[in-house]
């Protein structure tokens, strides 16, 4: 087996989040969707996030803006009329602790199983 570049097995291994999200959706589809990402889509992710009819991304960070695929994207998200926005916030700090089993059930029974989840996704 060639020996592989850290960068060359990330592109060839990974599964970015967005097209996970899309692909393990819990719904039958996400037409007009609105997707919540950490990064701003990479090209590959904005045709998949067109194709499934998602009609807008919010993302927290847009660090990689000045490279080809997310220049690349952006110009096809506003082609397909998919809308961006970064997310902003007036919370500087967000601290969730997770409930030990006993407390989760009681939460769970008094709250109709309802949950809260901290994953960025659909
Ligand atoms: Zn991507």
């Amino acid at each position: 087996m060639p020996r592989l570049l850290f960068s060359t097995m990330y592109v060839a291994y990974v599964v970015h989040a967005e097209a996970n999200a899309i692909l393990n959706k819990n719904a039958a589809s996400v037409k007009g969707a609105r997707l919540y990402v950490g990064l701003f889509p990479c090209n590959e992710c904005a045709k998949l996030i067109i194709q499934s009819g998602i009609i807008e991304v919010v993302y927290a960070s847009d660090k990689y803006k000045a490279s080809v695929p997310f220049i690349a994207s952006r110009k096809l998200l506003a082609l397909a009329g998919v809308k961006t926005r970064q997310h902003s916030t007036k919370v500087s700090r967000l601290t969730l602790t997770a409930p030990d089993d006993a407390d989760a059930a009681a939460v769970g029974s008094s709250t109709g199983g309802a949950a809260a989840t901290g994953a960025a996704s659909l």
